[in-house]
């Protein structure tokens, strides 16, 4: 176990700012999420931590010893990616036992190594399988199993559930969880999945153009965005932001409610103009506009709407965000 410390970090290539500033302390044991939208810097910055890319400036602090020039084995790191890079004509054994091989450890200390990882991942029945004799998820689990034999001071996960399909893949999310607290390794793990981001996280890093643009906890980035940038990003569907008096209001769409459903003490009145409805069992989603702004309201009011209705919504005041439209930073009260 160790904290990472990461302060000023900048990474560019011959012009391209892909890392441009970064500074964040990861606790020991904690689950840090990356995420951000294709191209804001988030492999990029597992890569340094890794040793996979040279800083361009700043200093990457594991456990109190600045790491920059050491090479990836001497860091007491253990990475995973999308793709697992399994030896095809290895065993399960033989993968996760690699590489603790590599460093000549002696074979019944080897042996006892995997078979702990092996049951952790729940994998202890497939080590003598071919990787091509099990399932997406088993091998994901393999990778897993194969980064942690040397218990790693840092786990870097860089997309590693994206190959797996719904089912596997939330099931894959809890099993993370579990053993990530049950050994309380710490983890820095990239994605661009909420959900995963979300369910995952004991904090969540918001990157947007090589920066952080917020860093908090699940519930912090999505009801106390600072800016709108991750205001906009996290949630589905987006937050709405309607310019009023020279300040954007931010409203989620299941702030946006039918009226008769809200009180008139503190809520405002909106007249949305519905364009189109999507019925998704449990909840609704109206599509719209009020005004010139385009919105989204999510609710499960059986209220009969179609293209064309007219109809007033509520938002309560403790819903609502302001931004300056200017810089796009919340103003607070
Ligand atoms: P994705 O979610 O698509 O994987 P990301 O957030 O991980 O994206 P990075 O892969 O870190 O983003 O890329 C950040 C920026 O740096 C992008 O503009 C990318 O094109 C650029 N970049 C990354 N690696 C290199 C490289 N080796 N040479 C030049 N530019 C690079």
């Amino acid at each position: 176990m160790a904290n990472v410390h990461l302060a000023g970090i900048k990474k560019h290539f011959d012009g391209v700012k892909a890392v441009d500033g970064i500074d964040l302390e990861i606790g020991d044991g904690e689950f840090l999420v990356l995420l951000g939208p294709s191209g804001s810097g988030k492999t990029t910055l597992m890569r340094l931590v890794a040793g996979l890319e040279k800083p361009t400036g700043g200093q990457i602090i594991i456990d109190g010893q600045t790491v920059n020039d050491l090479p990836p084995r001497d860091r007491g790191i253990a990475m995973v990616f999308q793709s697992y890079a399994l030896y095809p004509h290895k065993t399960v054994f033989g993968n996760i036992s690699f590489p603790l091989t590599v460093e000549g450890m002696p074979r019944e200390d080897i042996r006892k190594k995997v078979e702990w990882a092996a049951g952790l991942l729940g994998i202890g029945h497939l080590l003598d399988r071919l990787p091509s004799r099990i399932s997406g998820g088993e091998r994901q689990r393999v990778a897993i199993a194969r980064a942690l034999v040397r218990r790693p001071k840092v786990l870097l996960m860089d997309e590693p559930l994206s190959n797996l399909d719904a089912k596997v893949r939330h099931t894959a999310r809890e099993e993370l969880k579990l053993f990530q607290r049950e050994i309380n390794v710490t983890t820095i793990y990239v994605t661009h999945d909420q959900a995963e981001a979300m369910g995952l996280g004991d904090r969540i890093a918001v990157m947007h153009e090589g920066t952080v643009r917020q860093v908090g906890s699940p519930y912090s980035i999505y009801n106390d965005p600072q800016n709108m940038f991750v205001a906009g990003f996290v949630g589905i569907p987006p937050m709405n932001f309607m310019e009023q008096d020279g300040v954007i209001l931010g409203f989620r769409p299941e702030a946006l409610l039918p009226a008769e459903a809200l009180p008139d003490k503190d809520c405002m009145r909106l007249k949305l103009l519905v364009e189109r409805v999507e019925d998704l069992g449990s909840h609704r989603l109206v599509y719209g506009t009020i005004g010139k702004a385009k919105v989204i309201a999510n609710h499960s009011f059986r209220l009969n709407l179609k293209e064309g209705d007219e109809h007033e919504f509520a938002v309560c005041s403790q819903e609502l965000r302001r931004f300056d439209p200017k810089t796009g930073e919340r103003i607070r009260p």
